[in-house]
């Protein structure tokens, strides 16, 4: 897989972008107890450092690049430099995401553009680098985090729905084109999950949100996590060109 250069790592390789906090740290600990050697990616280091203790005190392989997504060419730096030292990538997890949410008649370019460089342009320049090292290694298992958001609409989210719609069918095509490769691309597309991003809501939205929840509840990023294991397992070769909801029946 790798010419002339140190020794290749045993575990498989995932990086999981946006792995300081919420559904990010959750798929970063669930890979990594999974036996995967994570690559933890965030801005913030001292985020990560918290992840990087759980994931290392349980046993877990894994090692803290922080990165700005909205950097793209520290984002393909990044990816090459994974596979680089390691001497191959196996999974990638495209996980960091932001909401500059504001109606349509009030959103700025600048809204428009910071939401779609950090939730779809980075996507782009990450996948496109990973596929180099997932060819070599002749596997691949490449899970963009969606939203029920990118599928339905939402009020107020006409940039973030956008991207998040975006993904589905450059994934898709990701699919399609690197399917005989022995790499797999799907969406895990999540509904109301309690992390940060939702703790800024108010608890009359949230109310309103749980009437349409069948479960009645908010789902935990441990469950989108669950569901990040088995589309990014080995067992899962066949699954592949997938937006898989997790969203407590909301949409369906
Ligand atoms: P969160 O709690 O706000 O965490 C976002 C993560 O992304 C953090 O680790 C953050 O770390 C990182 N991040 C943000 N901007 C970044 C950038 N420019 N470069 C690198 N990392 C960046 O979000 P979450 O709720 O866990 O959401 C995770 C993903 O699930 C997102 O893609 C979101 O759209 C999607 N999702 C969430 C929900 C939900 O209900 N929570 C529903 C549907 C979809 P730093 O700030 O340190 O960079």
């Amino acid at each position: 897989m790798r010419r002339g250069r140190s020794r290749v790592i045993e575990k498989r390789v995932a990086i999981v972008t946006g792995a300081s906090r919420g559904i990010g740290r959750a798929i970063a600990e669930r890979l990594a107890k999974d036996g995967r050697h994570v690559v933890l990616v965030a801005r913030s280091a001292d985020g990560l450092a918290a992840t990087e203790t759980a994931i290392k005190a349980v046993g877990g392989s894994c090692e803290v690049r922080p990165c700005d997504m909205a950097d793209f060419t520290a984002v393909q730096a990044l990816i090459e430099g994974v596979a680089e030292t390691h001497g191959r990538l196996d999974i990638l997890v495209n996980n960091a995401g932001i909401t500059r949410d504001t109606l349509l008649l009030r959103m700025t370019d600048e809204q428009w553009d910071e939401v779609l460089n950090v939730n779809l342009r980075s996507i782009f320049v990450a996948c496109r680098a990973a596929i180099r090292p997932m060819m070599r290694g002749k596997f691949g298992r490449i899970v963009n985090i969606g939203s029920v958001s990118g599928l339905s609409g939402n009020s107020g989210q006409a940039n973030y729905a956008a991207a998040k719609a975006g993904l589905v069918g450059f994934t898709k095509t990701i699919a399609k084109e690197m399917g005989a490769k022995g790499i797999t691309a799907n969406v895990v597309a999540p509904g109301f999950i309690e992390t940060d991003m939702t703790h800024v809501l108010g608890d009359a939205v949230k109310t309103a949100f749980l009437q349409n929840i069948p479960v009645r509840r908010l789902g935990k990023p441990e469950e989108i996590a669950a569901a990040v294991a088995y589309v990014s397992s080995d067992e899962a070769g066949f699954l592949t060109s997938q937006t898989i909801v997790v969203d407590g029946g909301m949409t369906s």
